[in-house]
């Protein structure tokens, strides 16, 4: 059977989580090691938390990413449609397949008297569940009152003894005791699936070998295993992996850290450092490298390799990774890069191949070139602090006579400083101010020779 993956977001947020990037790249590694196909399915059957343009916005950043798809809801494919409500006949349909059986039943009750039951439930400390009241009406006078149109829901009905177990792939075994599982709705009053009965039906359809996904729907896994029962079909293979936490261990969300991809696109970060980031969260390369491409994960990734324990996800080491790839690019690549980036930079090849190799070391995120390299090409109008008069006329006195070479100008400001009794590194210092606007920056003897005299000297002249 051929290695099919998946990953099945929901349009419900601004863009694709960074969380759901990560299983995209797991998804999409395991789909790649093995000659199959990584599919993308979008689950927009909770019509209640849509969010216009998010479908767009996550195939964008997937593509960004770079990890393909080989079928999908913008590609089509042999199992299309791609989009839950483009799929909708189909659903009802194997619900009522499993009425016919048993294995589902029609339910009447109103949200009122639902809300009724949970608060009694609560008051005497009983886990929050159906208690099964439309189990026991006849199918007959059930099937008839749907047919005369009563609003109603379809449920699954759980056994309610035994256990339902699997073996998760990167877990080992998990099993979850029947009596505990709802009689999950799996088709809503507006006659739109639940997730629990769109994933089953989609991924069987879709002939999904390998669903991997975030240890998040861990505990929905049972109702999934049950309905595979239900229907008599083969259940894929499941792991869940680690959801990524900030350092503090909590869940990573939106107060702490950029979440969306198109957040780590604005600031600046490389896609390849992204996923490269991604990748080492929760697996190592087998030589313990820290810098790898996706090819070479792609040759050796084993999914039982990935830990359990939580994934930290610390953007400073992101912040790092980003600055490692930054120094790997060519400069030519960088530069075209940063032109693409960053509407600010002027589009000067020559001047930009003469600052590059000054700044390449310094730069983390191609955000942080401009405020490194600005002054290369515009007088700086912000100062750090304020500047110190005597001390800049000695620099520009130093280097109004000075040869424009590295050494040449180091020899004059040195001299300079002794004649006037100043230590030579404050006069440097109070020189990169003048003519940066910043106390730190990229070298300052090889800054000044890009900028020219007649440049440097207006801006010591205020
Ligand atoms: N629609 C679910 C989500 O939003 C899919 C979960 C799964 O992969 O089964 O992530």
């Amino acid at each position: 059977m051929s290695v099919r993956t998946r990953i099945a977001p929901s349009p419900t947020g601004q863009d694709l989580h960074i969380g759901n990037a990560y299983t995209a790249l797991i998804n999409y590694v395991v789909a790649k090691k093995a000659g199959g196909q990584f599919i993308i399915r979008i689950e927009d059957t909770d019509r209640t938390r849509l969010v216009e343009g998010s479908e767009q916005r996550i195939l964008a950043s997937l593509g960004w990413l770079g990890i393909p798809h080989q079928e999908g809801p913008d590609i089509g494919g042999q199992y299309a449609p791609y989009r839950q409500s483009d799929r909708l006949e189909s659903y009802r349909k194997y619900a009522e397949n499993l009425i016919a059986k048993g294995h589902a039943y029609y339910c009447f009750c109103t949200a009122e008297r639902l809300e009724e039951m949970r608060k009694k439930q609560e008051a005497d400390h009983k886990p929050p569940m159906y208690d099964g009241l439309c189990k026991t009406i006849d199918p007959k006078d059930a099937k008839s009152r749907v047919e005369k149109g009563e609003r109603h829901v379809i449920r699954m009905n759980v056994p309610d003894d035994g256990v339902t177990a699997f073996t998760d792939l990167i877990r080992g075994e998990v099993s979850f005791e029947n009596a505990l599982i709802d009689d999950q709705v799996i088709i809503k009053s507006d006659n739109f699936p639940t997730y629990h009965l769109g994933v089953v039906i989609d991924d069987h359809e879709m002939k999904i070998s390998h669903i991997i996904r975030g240890e998040e729907w861990i505990s929905s896994t049972p109702k999934h295993i049950l309905l595979y029962n239900f229907f008599g079909w083969e259940i894929p293979k499941i792991a869940h992996v680690s959801v990524l936490r900030n350092p503090d261990r909590s869940k990573l969300s939106k107060r702490k850290n950029p979440v969306w991809v198109s957040d780590y696109k604005a600031k600046g970060y490389l896609p390849e450092a992204i996923l490269n980031y991604l990748a080492s969260l929760a697996w190592s390369y087998p030589d313990g490298r820290d810098v790898f491409s996706v090819g070479e994960m792609t040759d050796v990734f084993e999914i039982s390799q990935l830990k359990t324990s939580a994934p930290i996800f610390d953007v400073e080491k992101l912040r790092w990774m980003n600055g490692e790839y930054i120094r790997m690019m060519s400069d030519e690549d960088l530069m075209q890069q940063l032109y693409a980036f960053d509407s600010h930079i002027p589009h000067d090849d020559v001047k930009m191949k003469q600052i590059l190799p000054l700044v390449k070391e310094r730069m983390k995120t191609l955000a942080e070139f401009w405020s490194l390299a600005r002054f290369f090409f515009e007088k700086p109008d912000v100062f750090e602090r304020l500047g110190n008069i005597r001390l800049s006329a000695i620099a520009r006195e130093a280097l109004s006579e000075s040869d424009w070479t590295h050494e040449a100008m180091e020899k004059r400001v040195r001299e300079a400083s002794d004649v006037a009794h100043e230590k030579a590194r404050d006069v440097f210092m109070e020189l990169r101010l003048a003519v940066t606007g910043k106390t730190v920056g990229p070298p300052l003897l090889e800054s000044l020779m890009i900028l020219g005299k007649e440049e440097t000297l207006k801006r010591l002249t205020g």
